[in-house]
Formats: structure tokens, C-alpha cells, sequence
């Protein structure tokens, strides 16, 4: 049966992190439109070009753009058997439109996606946040306060020089969050009102999460 996983929680709650481990050990491909945005951005597309505006200031890319990216993507080979989508949707709006997809995509075959929602205080995320580097060839991603790095500033996985994302600033930050409680917190009821909510608890260890990620989508 395909599975669908939906993933939803404030920037920097480890979902990015989760989720890939998540793909790895179910392969299943980890859609997320945080990094289909910057692709599009550093390709120089038209609607690349567009969000950029709205990736700088921490906001919503306008829905238009975000829909026809995740529908194209959605719709590739490799989500055949189902997918995990971090960061969309993002509004109730969103989870209007994806459920059009969706219907559009798997007609009446009965898949019901399952909503994880990461809860966790946000006292330190801003701080996760600026003390984010990524790696942009394999995607890991790392703190540089909390995490020891065998060589600094290089991945320990693929050895590439890290990089900090444009929107990790502490202002970009607070717009984000922002951003997250009036426009995408909504979902968690939304999606709780229709029973397909499983909310997890995110703090603790990388390894804790993700075992009670591991129980929650079975
Ligand atoms: P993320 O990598 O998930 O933190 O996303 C980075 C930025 O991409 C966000 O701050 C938004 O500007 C944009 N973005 C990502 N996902 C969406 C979405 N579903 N809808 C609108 N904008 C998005």
C-alpha cells in the first residue's frame, strides 16, 4: 500500500534531519520544498526568481509557485509507492490544495496520509537556527555549537565545505517563526480535527526522536 507521510513543525525542530534518515531506511524519497525552492532559486528559473524575494524576508513563496513544484514533483516515478513531505503544507490553504493533488494523483485507491506533527518548545530554535551549516552536496546538516565536527567546517560524511543557508540569520529567524505561528500552526488542528494527526515529542536525541518518529508511522 503507498505511504504517505506528512511532516509538520516549526523551522529547526529536527524534521529535516528525521525525515532523511526516514527515506534511507524505508525508500521512500524526502520531498521537501524548502530545498526544491532553493533549486529552483539557484537555477534561475522564473519561479525561482520570484521566491527569492520571499525566501530572503521569511515568508510564504506565493502558493501558485509552491503548488506546481510539489505537484510536478508528486507526480515523478520514484513517489509510486508514496513519499515524506517536510514543509508543505504550510497553511490550511496548502492542505487544501494538496489534498487536490492527492485526489488528483491516487483517484479512490483508499491512501490516507499520515500527519506527524514535531512538538517542541521553541525557546532555542532560533539559536539552532544560527548555529545551522548544511552540506550541500549530501544535505546533512549540523550544529556547530552542539555537534563535534571531525574537521571544522567540512562535512563529516562527504568531506564538502559546509555551507550557511541565506535565511539562517537571526532576523530571517524571527520572521520565519513568525511566519510559523500565523500561517502554518493552524494545520495542527486542522489536521487533528480530521483524526489523521500523530503528534510527536521532538526533544531529546537525535535517536529518540527518531525511534518515536519510527513508531509513529508504522
Ligand atoms: P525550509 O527549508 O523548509 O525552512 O524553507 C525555507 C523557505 O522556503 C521558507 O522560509 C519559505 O520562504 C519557503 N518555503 C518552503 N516551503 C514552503 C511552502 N510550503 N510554502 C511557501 N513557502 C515555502
Amino acid at each position: 500500500m503507498k505511504k504517505e507521510l506528512i511532516l509538520v513543525g516549526p523551522p529547526a525542530s529536527g524534521k529535516g534531519t528525521q525525515t532523511s534518515r526516514l527515506a534511507k531506511e524505508t525508500n521512500l524519497p524526502h520531498v521537501d520544498t524548502g530545498s526544491l525552492i532553493r533549486a529552483a532559486m539557484k537555477s534561475g528559473s522564473e519561479a525561482g526568481n520570484i521566491a527569492k524575494g520571499y525566501v530572503e524576508k521569511g515568508e510564504l513563496v506565493p502558493v501558485e509557485i509552491v503548488a506546481r513544484i510539489i505537484k510536478e514533483r508528486l507526480q515523478e516515478n520514484d513517489c509510486n509507492n508514496g513519499f515524506i513531505l517536510d514543509g508543505f503544507p504550510r497553511s490550511v490553504e496548502q492542505a487544501h490544495i494538496l489534498d487536490d493533488i492527492l485526489k488528483e494523483i491516487d483517484g479512490d485507491s483508499g491512501v490516507k496520509p499520515k500527519v506527524v506533527y514535531f512538538e517542541i518548545p521553541i525557546d532555542n530554535l532560533i539559536e539552532r537556527i544560527v548555529n545551522r551549516r548544511s552540506c550541500p552536496k549530501c544535505g546533512a546538516i549540523f550544529n556547530v555549537k552542539t555537534m563535534s565536527i571531525k574537521k571544522e567546517g567540512y562535512c563529516d560524511f562527504c568531506e564538502a565545505e559546509l555551507v550557511t543557508r541565506a535565511d539562517d540569520t537571526q532576523e530571517v529567524a524571527e520572521a520565519r517563526f513568525n511566519t510559523y505561528f500565523t500561517q502554518t500552526a493552524p494545520l495542527i488542528d486542522f489536521y487533528d480535527k480530521r483524526g489523521e494527526l500523530v503528534k510527536i515529542d521532538a526533544t531529546g536525541s537525535i535517536d529518540e526522536v527518531y525511534g518515536k518518529l519510527q513508531e509513529a508511522v508504522k
